[in-house]
C-alpha cells in the first residue's frame, strides 16, 4: 500500500507555479491576484481563507480578503461581487461557502463573472467542463486529477465509483474521471446496495461527509481509494479539533493499493487546484 501524499505533490506543484509566475512577470505580465470574500466568522471558513492567503504569498500571487459581517444583505454582497468583477486588478474571485442562510449561494456564485470564477462553480464553466473544453475546473476534483497523474495511476478502462453527487465535488469528479476514460458510477444517499458497486471499483472516490464511511469490506483488493471527506470533530488537542475523513483509513489501507490520508491528502491538492486556476486566469488575459 502506498500513500498518495497531497502535501508532497502540492509542494512540488507550488514550486512550479512560483517559477511560472516569475517567468510571466519577466515577460511583462502582472502578478496574479486572487480575491476572497469571507462572510461571518465561521471557524472553518476563516481557516480555509487564511490558508488560501498563505498559499498565494508562497507562490508569489497578490491576494485580497474582503471580510463582511454575517449581517450583510444579499443585495449588498452582490454589489461587492460586481465591484470585483469590474476591478481589472483582480484576476480571480472566490466566495467562501457556506454563506449565512439569508443569502442565496447560487445567486452569489452565479454573479461572479465566469472569467474570474476560479472555483469553477459558474454554470458556464460547468458546461465547458462537461464538454471537455478548457475552463476553470472545480478545485477539489481538479486537485485529485493532478494527484492521480503525479502518481501515474492508470485510469483508462478502470471502473471508478464516486460516492456523492454534490455540484462541487461528486458530479464534476465523475465528469473528470469520465474524461480520463474511466467507466464511472455515481452513488448517493438513494443508491441501493452501495457495496455492490464499490466492491467492483478499481478507484473509489468518497465525498460523502460521513466520517469513516468506507471500510475494507466495501472495497476490492488493490483498489485506489481517494478520501475527500473532512469532518471536524472536537478533541483535547491544541487546535481543539481533529479532521476525520470519509474513509476508515486503518481498515481500508489493509486492501488498498494507493490511499489518501486525512489530513494531508485531498485538502492540499484542493488548494493547489485553486492556485492553478488563478494562474490560468492571468494567462487567459
Ligand atoms: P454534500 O454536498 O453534503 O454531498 C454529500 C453527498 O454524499 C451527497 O450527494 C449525498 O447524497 C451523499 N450521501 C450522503 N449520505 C450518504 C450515504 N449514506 N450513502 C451514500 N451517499 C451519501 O458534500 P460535499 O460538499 O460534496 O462534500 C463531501 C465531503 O467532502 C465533506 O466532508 C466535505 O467537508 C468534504 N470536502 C473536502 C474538500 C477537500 O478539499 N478535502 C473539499 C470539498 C468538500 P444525496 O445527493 O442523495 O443527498
Amino acid at each position: 500500500m502506498e500513500i498518495l501524499s497531497g502535501i508532497l505533490v502540492a509542494k512540488q506543484i507550488k514550486k512550479e507555479i512560483k517559477a511560472e509566475v516569475e517567468s510571466l512577470i519577466n515577460q511583462g505580465f502582472k502578478r496574479p491576484h486572487l480575491a476572497a470574500i469571507l462572510v461571518g466568522a465561521d471557524g472553518a471558513s476563516m481557516t480555509y481563507v487564511n490558508a488560501k492567503e498563505k498559499d498565494c504569498e508562497e507562490v508569489g500571487f497578490d491576494s485580497t480578503v474582503l471580510r463582511f459581517a454575517a449581517t450583510i444583505t444579499e443585495e449588498e454582497l452582490l454589489i461587492e461581487v460586481e465591484k470585483i468583477n469590474n476591478n481589472t486588478e483582480i484576476d480571480g474571485l472566490i466566495v467562501q461557502l457556506p454563506l449565512p442562510k439569508h443569502i442565496n449561494e447560487k445567486k452569489v456564485t452565479e454573479t461572479i463573472s465566469w472569467k474570474k470564477d476560479v472555483d469553477g462553480f459558474h454554470p458556464y464553466n460547468v458546461g465547458l467542463m462537461f464538454k471537455g473544453l478548457p475552463c476553470y475546473l472545480p478545485a477539489t476534483p481538479f486537485g485529485i486529477i493532478k494527484l492521480l497523474e503525479y502518481y501515474k495511476i492508470e485510469t483508462s478502462g478502470k471502473n471508478c465509483v464516486v460516492i456523492g453527487r454534490s455540484d462541487i465535488v461528486g458530479k464534476p469528479m465523475a465528469a473528470l474521471m469520465l474524461g480520463k476514460n474511466c467507466t464511472v458510477t455515481i452513488c448517493h444517499s438513494k443508491t441501493i446496495d452501495i457495496n455492490s458497486f464499490t466492491q467492483k471499483a478499481d478507484i473509489v472516490i468518497a465525498a460523502v461527509g460521513i466520517p469513516n464511511y468506507v471500510k475494507a469490506e466495501m472495497i476490492k483488493e488493490g483498489a485506489v481509494v481517494i478520501d475527500v471527506g473532512i469532518t471536524r470533530v472536537d478533541d483535547d488537542s491544541e487546535k481543539g479539533y481533529k479532521l476525520i475523513g470519509d474513509v476508515d483509513f486503518n481498515s481500508a489501507a489493509t486492501k488498498a493499493s494507493f490511499i489518501t490520508p486525512v489530513p494531508g491528502g485531498v485538502g492540499p491538492m484542493t488548494r493547489v487546484g485553486l492556485l492553478l486556476n488563478t494562474l490560468m486566469a492571468i494567462k487567459n488575459k
